[in-house]
């Protein structure tokens, strides 16, 4: 058995959109920090409660695949002990498709469930439809993935070599794909089919999903855009290669067009974003001035009321 539901805080949520959006192209992937509730009968893992997101950058980007460094994993779960959370899960983006879990999709969310059993996958569809007149549409799903090895039409196979689990492209699975699992001397392949479990936009209870909270993850999402862009460059650049100095001003010229459209594509929004935010705090800030000088008011008021009476 496995989670029933997931809840997914409001700000989390935003920061997932606005990364999925970031990029028409390519997919993006990120990690969901926040706390499992456990049934108290049997101790398994029931509900994901998500309350916050960590924006990877990506080491290889393709319309289908994303590969990120592992040195970050340990960098976020540090990051979620920092706040009492844990890692309870990862997103990517499927620009231009449906949300629906690809077999590679299953095969990498099988993996990881198989070091926990609450941990849960997001997707979130961007991009969907060709329509450039219309705004950019998302749909997000959380999902999981059974062990369908054993039952009636799972695939079951033993062999000596070694499986790829690397995510790869979004076909239908070859044996190649199957996640591996070592019994003695062979491989027992593993066939997970997803599941999709009903998810929850939530308010922001928890105390890491403050407001502010959200523009700092909005913010390190740009910081992982830039680094994402700044591997690439010095990648390319370093290239025995590219030595030629043609070579150089190319990769220059297409480092300077990377960060003008990093800032027309996902800064310039993330400003727009916050400039709505502070008018909001502001008409806040109003708001709550006006009813505490009508709740001065009226205390003013009673205590006039009660001083007559005492006359
Ligand atoms: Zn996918």
């Amino acid at each position: 058995m496995s989670l029933k539901e997931v809840n997914c805080g409001s700000n989390a949520l935003f920061v997932i959109g606005a990364h999925a959006l970031s990029t028409e192209d390519e997919e993006v992937m990120g990690l969901l920090l926040g706390k499992l509730d456990y049934d108290k009968r049997n101790g398994i893992a029931e509900r994901a409660n998500i309350f916050k997101v960590l924006p990877l950058s990506r080491t290889d980007k393709r319309a289908d695949r994303v590969e990120v460094d592992s040195s970050q994993l340990a960098i976020a779960s540090e990051e979620a002990e920092a706040d009492g959370l844990t890692v309870v899960g990862w997103y990517h983006s499927h620009p231009h498709i449906t949300a629906a879990p690809s077999h590679v999709d299953a095969q990498t969310q099988g993996q990881y469930q198989a070091l926990d059993s609450g941990f849960v996958g997001l997707i979130c569809a961007a991009f969907q439809g060709d329509r450039h007149d219309l705004p950019p549409s998302l749909k997000v799903i959380a999902f999981q993935s059974d062990d369908t090895t054993n039952q009636p039409g799972g695939i079951f196979s033993a062999s000596s070599s070694n499986a790829n689990s690397q995510r790869g492209s979004e076909e239908p699975p070859s044996y190649n794909d199957l996640i591996s699992t070592t019994r003695g001397a062979t491989t027992i392949r593993r066939l997970w089919r997803s599941r999709e479990i009903p998810l929850n936009l939530t308010g922001d209870f928890h105390q890491s999903t403050s407001s502010s909270s959200s523009l700092k993850a909005l913010a390190k999402l740009q910081d992982a855009l830039l680094q994402e862009e700044t591997q690439s460059f010095s990648f390319y650049v370093n290239d025995i290669t590219f030595s030629a100095t043609s070579s150089r001003i190319f990769c220059n010229a297409v480092f300077q067009q990377s960060l003008a459209l990093l800032t027309v594509d996902s800064l310039t929004p993330l400003l727009h974003v916050a400039a709505a935010k502070l008018i909001a705090a502001k008409k806040r800030v109003q708001d709550l001035k006006s009813k505490r000088d009508s709740l001065l008011l009226l205390l003013r008021q009673q205590q006039q009321t009660v001083s007559e009476h005492k006359e």
